[in-house]
């Protein structure tokens, strides 16, 4: 594969660091990223690429050296294209944005600036149930290894940024897709990855005192 050429300019909007590829669906997803810029700025972005690749499940971030180039590959025909692609731009912001990243091993733990987000999420039910779900059975099952999945705090973090922008935006694309991905059954279980309105009131607000902190608020 050619490495995408790195782009010097650094750039405030997600809407314009995002690129996407001339594609049917490039169109609509150039109006929906527009509408994240209201929601929030960002400092000294670089360049992430979207290539189309009907081979990835969702969509996947791929940095190729640790201060890039950057991709997104996004599956075009997948059923919920917005939202795996903003939750890999939750990605590429964590990773290249957000000081201190450590380029993809960042300590959540160790970080201020992450520290109440990193609470609420810990004390939400939500993750409260996925701790249960991963450690209820003694053999290890799909089930567990997804929730184990969800747990890791960069997912964490994605996600929540994701539910974020829906929340935010009030976005029907993205507030449906979210509730289609919380009825999906595995094993007879419902994962729901996404947290409900009343348990996401607390990671909400931490991630709004994140943006403020950063000076990313609008
Ligand atoms: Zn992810």
């Amino acid at each position: 594969m050619t490495r995408p050429q790195a782009k010097s300019v650094t750039l405030t909007k997600v809407s314009k660091a995002v690129g996407l590829p001339s594609h049917p669906l490039s169109r609509r997803l150039r109006r929906f990223l527009k509408t994240v810029d209201a929601i929030h700025t960002a400092t000294n972005l670089k360049q992430v690429a979207v290539e189309m690749n009907p081979l990835v499940r969702g969509a996947v971030f791929n940095a190729y050296t640790a201060t890039g180039p950057y991709t997104i590959q996004l599956n075009p025909n997948g059923s919920h294209v917005e939202l795996s692609l903003i939750h890999e731009v939750g990605h590429f912001l964590e990773w290249q944005a957000i000081p201190k990243s450590g380029f993809g091993q960042r300590s959540f733990k160790g970080d201020p600036l992450f520290a109440v987000w990193l609470q609420a999420v810990r004390e939400s039910q939500n993750v409260n149930r996925l701790l249960d779900l991963r450690d209820a059975e003694a053999e290890e099952s799909l089930v567990q290894k997804t929730a184990n999945y969800l747990l890791d705090e960069q997912e964490l973090w994605a996600r929540s940024y994701s539910e974020y922008i829906a929340v935010k935006m009030l976005s029907p694309a993205l507030l449906q897709q979210i509730a289609a991905e919380n009825k999906v059954i595995m094993g007879n279980i419902q994962l729901k990855p996404y947290w409900n309105t009343a348990d996401f009131h607390s990671v909400q607000s931490a991630i709004d005192a994140i943006f403020r902190t950063l000076s990313w608020s609008k």
